[in-house]
């Protein structure tokens, strides 16, 4: 836990968030500003800064992010049109919060991966 992470104190149980899935090592949450429909966000409990940090310390752990990301994605119906799982990482990627983070977004066409 660290202490002034908002993702740690979520999974803490310190700040509410509307869970979807959750194991012993990774939660999924529903973003409180949803770009889409669907819009998931999924971490693991224990802090790593972003997703090269996390890849690079525990790859089983990513794994587990990226497993979770897919259930996610059937559950909510969105396998058979599609969806997107983004990792924004530093700040050249958009990225604010950081603890590390699946967006996992569909449920409407989502358009090119990157404004031209
Ligand atoms: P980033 O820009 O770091 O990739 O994405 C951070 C995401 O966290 C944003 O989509 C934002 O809406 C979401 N977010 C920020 N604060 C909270 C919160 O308190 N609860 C939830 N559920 N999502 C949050
Ligand atoms: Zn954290």
């Amino acid at each position: 836990m660290t202490a002034d992470c908002l993702f740690c104190r979520i999974v803490a149980g310190e700040i509410p968030a509307t869970v979807v899935q959750s194991t012993d090592r990774v939660l999924a949450f529903r973003d409180i500003d949803p770009k889409a429909p669907v819009h998931v966000l999924v971490i693991p409990r224990e802090h790593h800064a972003d997703v090269a940090s996390l890849a690079a310390a525990d790859p089983a752990l990513a794994g587990e992010v990226l497993a979770m990301a897919g259930e996610v994605a059937t559950a909510e119906g969105l396998r058979d049109d599609g969806f997107r799982v983004i990792f924004n990482t530093g700040p050249n990627g958009g990225q604010e919060v950081f603890h590390v983070h699946a967006h996992v977004v569909g449920g409407r066409p989502l358009g090119r991966m990157l404004p031209s």
